[in-house]
């Protein structure tokens, strides 16, 4: 049996199950999305310990569409889940839907009225939660707790047979008003709903609640180990009643863990879809999303993915992750792996007086200075050049070692250039430099020592582009509502310049444009309208910012 990489209290239960043979030495899991949205970074975190931890123990995990809302829920949701969970590298044993169990769970819920364990209640929404109590005290039994189960069996049947309007009636357990646990004070389990689902379409028009739909279908499926979030624990005493009283001979066991938030972000597939839907972004894979596909598009790697999940590690825990563990698992593979190019996304044009006209040299550089079997570029270099506007100043600051009027600058892998000229527009705005280079500095060690390097492209020879920059979505590292979502979150170079090498039919390359930071080719983008969005810099300048 391989053992999982990463040791936790799961893989101890689990390890300990399988001492005493708890499951016969069977480890089944599932990842079970409500499919009400697209899937974001926190269920990354489920879905990598669920297949994991399958994995490791060479074990099932299935996929199950927790779809009991249908209102909420549409196909669309369906196939990016299931598109971002096979890009992420993990493949399900099965895939079900809770839906595929509503006869099951049907007749579940009348051997329960058969039995005395549920009844139908015909109280409002506000006497249900008024009876309810507080932590502090009991609840109150309603009215119809008393009702006879053959009145009962004889509603139930009728609210199926699409007798009664939404609300009228909803079918409870009978467990205990004045247990200290408020999960277990009689909770609604069935609803009436007169709404067409995308699966069963209008077979049903009573839908089954979460808490008994959810221990049921683990049941059926025979899992051995039901991972979910903390919030859920309260639950865990619902979850063994349900499964003990419709004596189901497969017992699933509920372990909880530590649900992902990660700073400046939303976890949340309903505040999510807020921002969709109120056009903050363009669409559930906008880059600066904290969804799969809009880390997809931003240009994580599923393996960066997991390497963040498995960075931060699975505990009882709540906390909030710094989004700089995130970026730092990209960078460091980027760093490893990205073809280097040049790219100026501010573009300032320079002349070089001396050099002579109708002429370029090639000059050659590393495509990846941690890959040596990487090779050289070629880079032309000729008498117009483009640089980035920042790596100019015309009254250059103390400690200033950029270009300015009169100092002289190195042109990365080129040689060395001084600023004589500055050419300016009518409204004073810096068109153009004039320079001029040094043929000896061609060879660094021959040319004056200079403190300053900058990239370039060859004005001749490069690609326009559109180069998108992002930053953190909300501005508060932790929002609560979309008050906070960060205006300057999206900046947009529309006249950037990026350098020949750049092969702009491979999508999925990501590169680093040396001195700025890692890029891919936007997934949207055309060959007309050319796009790269920024992944990360080049170093966590965020930190520094902030502090
Ligand atoms: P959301 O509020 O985003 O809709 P949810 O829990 O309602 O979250 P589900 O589709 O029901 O979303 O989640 C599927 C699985 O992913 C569940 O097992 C859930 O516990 C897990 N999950 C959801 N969010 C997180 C998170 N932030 N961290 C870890 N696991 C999560
Ligand atoms: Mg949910």
């Amino acid at each position: 049996m391989n053992k999982p990489t990463n040791k936790n209290f799961i893989t101890n239960i689990i390890d300990n199950d399988n001492n005493t043979n708890k499951f016969s030495g069977r480890v089944q899991t599932r990842f079970p999305p409500e499919p009400n949205g697209y899937l974001h970074i926190g269920h990354a975190k489920s879905i990598c310990l669920n297949f994991e931890i399958s994995k490791s123990y060479n074990g099932k995990c299935n996929l199950r569409f927790d779809d009991t809302n249908p209102e909420k829920e549409n196909v669309e949701f369906i196939e990016s889940i299931k598109k971002d969970i096979e890009w992420l590298g993990y493949q399900w044993d099965e895939m079900h839907f809770a839906s595929d169990y509503f006869n099951n769970l049907y007749n579940y819920a009348l051997k329960l009225i058969s039995e005395g364990y549920a009844y139908i209640d015909s109280s409002s929404p506000d006497e249900i939660k008024r009876e309810r109590g507080t932590l502090t005290e009991p609840g109150i039994n309603s009215k119809d707790r008393d009702r006879a189960i053959e009145e009962n069996l004889k509603i139930f049947e009728e609210m199926k047979n699409g007798k009664h309007e939404d609300g009228k009636y909803i079918l409870r357990l009978k467990i205990d008003m004045s247990s200290p646990n408020i999960n277990m004070r009689d909770p609604i389990i069935y609803r009436i709903k007169n709404f067409k689902h995308h699966k069963t379409g209008n077979d049903w028009c009573i839908y089954p609640m979460y808490d008994f739909t959810h221990c049921i279908s683990d049941a059926i499926e025979n899992v051995t180990h039901s991972l979910c979030t903390l919030e859920f624990e309260d639950h865990r005493e619902l979850y063994d009643w349900i499964i003990k009283k419709i004596g189901h001979v497969n017992k699933p066991q509920q372990i909880e863990f530590a649900r992902l938030a990660l700073e400046h972000n939303l976890m949340s597939k309903r505040k999510l879809s807020q921002l969709v839907e109120e056009k903050y972004v363009s669409g559930w894979d906008d880059p600066r999303m904290p969804t799969i596909s809009g880390m997809r598009r931003r240009g994580f790697t599923p393996n960066s993915i997991k390497d963040f999940c498995s960075r931060i590690g699975i505990t009882k825990k709540n906390s909030s992750i710094e989004m700089g563990v995130l970026e730092n698992t990209i960078r460091e593979e980027l760093n490893l792996t990205a073809r280097r190019i040049m790219g100026v996304l501010d573009p300032l044009k320079i002349t070089i007086t001396n050099y002579p006209e109708n002429d370029s040299e090639e000059i050659f550089a590393s495509n990846n200075p941690n890959k040596d079997n990487e090779g050289k570029r070629g880079i032309t270099i000729s008498k117009h050049i483009f640089i980035d506007k920042n790596d100019f100043m015309e009254i250059p600051e103390k400690k200033y070692f950029r270009l300015a009027p009169g100092k002289e600058v190195r042109l990365r892998h080129a040689f060395n250039i001084v600023c004589n000229n500055i050419v300016k527009d009518n409204s004073g705005n810096i068109i153009e430099l004039e320079c001029t280079f040094d043929p000896v500095s061609r060879d660094m060690s021959k040319g004056n020592k200079v403190k300053g390097m900058i990239h370039w492209v060859d004005a001749n020879n490069c690609v326009d582009a559109t180069v998108n920059i992002y930053d953190r979505l909300f501005s508060d590292p932790n929002p609560l509502n979309l008050k906070s979502f960060n205006k300057k979150s999206l900046i947009v170079k529309k006249n950037a310049k990026i350098e020949k090498n750049v092969n702009l039919n491979n999508y999925e390359e990501r590169y680093q444009f040396e001195r700025v930071g890692y890029f891919i080719r936007d997934n949207k983008s055309s060959n007309k309208n050319i796009v790269y969005n920024k992944i990360v810099s080049l170093k966590d300048s965020w930190k520094k910012i902030s502090k």
